[in-house]
């Protein structure tokens, strides 16, 4: 490389074609087989779409990993980020305060379930979640009438909360979380009700099984509540198991549950939260109102790093005191409320309002369900599981036993190029294929997508063998 120069579109696509010359270790991904691939390099967005360097086409049908929400290159958010990009890119909230942070604030409050009054940003999805661990413990020992004994948290089976270690320590992806183990204190753990694949592993038909799985949990909260923090969970969907979905009345019943032992409620809405499951935030849809809202993905409309904890005004009173009490949160990121990350948020809320994006998202989701439909017998489709525009597709060997592909198939990874060879672009979760489309995808779009996943699937179970048997850590993770 010559001087340290770079402008987009030079000579650096043609030096990336040079494997060896990467000096990218990539997240959830496994560089041994990445290092027998060729590159995909994206250049730039166009709406719904990414343009390779070499100025193919592909379809955005995992949102830019679950965040995009109205598309690439939108005009308003993009104004918006060079409006704040011509006054001050970026300054701290150690002390001082700035307009975009304080608007974004409020329209967050005014957006949430009700309860939630304060908004503590942070610049990802792990760091939403840590911030709520941390306060909800601090809260027990500062509050009123103090219970330091509440030390635990409560977290359900398969869940996934990011990957700092606080938020690793909630999680349940042995794959994900097991190793570190040593490092962590484990949570109380209660199954997640997941009908196809019961955690109580009951022969049921799906219909109100998520009773078995309350049930343990109330003898969780029963016999541990005075030990318990909060229990952490992630609304409707658990994205990261492989869209493993609970009904609203589960939540409900689990969040009434906790409420009546003084457990506090975190509601992990970082892959749901925005719209993403036909309501503004999937607690909605059960009724939850938590004690904790952790927001990040599609808060900028999928364009800039920003997070935000809310929390309620008993939360924010207990960290109130003289300075010397030492009462107050000791937690904050460099880049927390980010001006130029709160601009885009801000553009990113008025459009998802002014166009309604997610009265859309309800609208066109029983479009999604019919166009799915027809995969729904398809023999190497176990099931498919979808909750407004997120959808998990499980691929298994056989039907009537569910039995799984062997890992060494690498059946999904392979139904996944296959979607990209025709366009689309996926990131499948083990041997779930995903699709999580930009809110704004229209019903064509989604028809289209489902059309190309059957012909991949076919592709790849049907008419051409079993082969290529190569075991891929980053296939089995499937990333996020
Ligand atoms: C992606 C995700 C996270 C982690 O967010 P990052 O920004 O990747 O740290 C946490 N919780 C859920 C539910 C997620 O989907």
């Amino acid at each position: 490389m010559k001087g340290l120069g770079w402008r987009p579109h030079g000579s650096f696509s043609k030096r990336m074609k040079n494997k060896n010359r990467s000096a990218l270790w990539k997240p959830f991904t496994q560089m041994t087989d990445l290092a027998r691939e060729e590159p995909l390099v994206i250049a730039r967005g166009e709406g719904r779409w990414l343009v390779t360097d070499r100025g193919r086409r592909l379809y955005d049908g995992v949102s830019s990993l679950w965040a995009n929400v109205h598309g690439h290159r939108i005009r308003e958010i993009d104004q918006a980020i060079r409006r704040q990009l011509s006054q001050i890119a970026h300054t701290t909230l150690l002390g001082p305060t700035h307009e975009p942070a304080e608007v974004l604030a409020q329209k967050l409050v005014a957006l949430a379930p009700r309860g939630l009054t304060r908004v503590f940003y942070s610049d990802n999805g792990s760091t939403a979640v840590e911030v709520a661990l941390k306060m909800a413990f601090q809260y027990h020992r500062q509050k009123p009438r103090p219970e330091p004994a509440r030390t635990r948290f409560l977290a359900l089976t398969q869940g996934y909360d990011g990957d700092t270690l606080g938020a690793v320590g909630v999680g349940g992806i042995a794959l994900f979380h097991q190793v570190y183990g040593p490092l962590i204190r484990r949570p109380l753990r209660a199954p997640a009700p997941h009908a196809y694949r019961c955690p109580l592993r009951h022969r049921h038909d799906g219909q109100g099984c998520w009773r078995g799985c309350l049930a343990v949990l109330e003898r969780i909260v029963a016999r541990h509540h005075r030990k318990i923090a909060a229990f952490v969970f992630e609304p409707l969907v658990q994205g990261a198991a492989g869209m493993v979905m609970h009904p609203p009345q589960y939540l409900a019943a689990a969040a009434r549950l906790c409420r009546a032992h003084g457990i506090l409620l975190v509601a992990d809405e970082v892959a749901t939260g925005f719209g993403r499951t036909g309501t503004m935030f999937a607690c909605e849809a059960a009724g939850v109102a938590p004690d904790f809202l952790c927001l990040a993905k599609g808060l900028t409309g999928g364009y800039l790093p920003l997070a935000a904890t809310l929390t309620t005004e008993p939360v924010y009173r207990a960290f109130l005191g003289p300075y010397g009490s030492f009462k107050a949160f000791f937690h904050g990121h460099t880049y927390s409320g980010n001006p130029l990350a709160c601009a885009a948020a801000l553009a990113n809320l008025d459009l998802l309002l002014e166009k309604r994006v997610v009265e859309g998202v309800a609208r066109k989701t029983p479009m999604l369900a019919r166009a799915l439909s027809s995969l729904a017998r398809h023999p190497h489709v176990g099931e498919i599981r979808q909750k407004g525009f997120m959808v998990g597709i499980e691929l298994v060997a056989d039907r009537t036993s569910k039995k799984p592909f062997p890992l060494e198939a690498r059946t999904a990874y392979r139904v996944g190029l296959a979607c990209r060879a025709r366009g689309l672009l996926l990131r499948p979760l083990g041997d779930v294929i995903v699709l999580m489309p930009p809110l704004t995808a229209t019903a064509r779009e989604l028809a289209w997508m489902t059309e190309v996943v059957k012909e991949a699937i076919d592709e790849v179970t049907v008419s051409r063998p079993m082969r290529e048997a190569q075991v891929s850590q980053a296939d089995i993770t499937g990333g996020r």
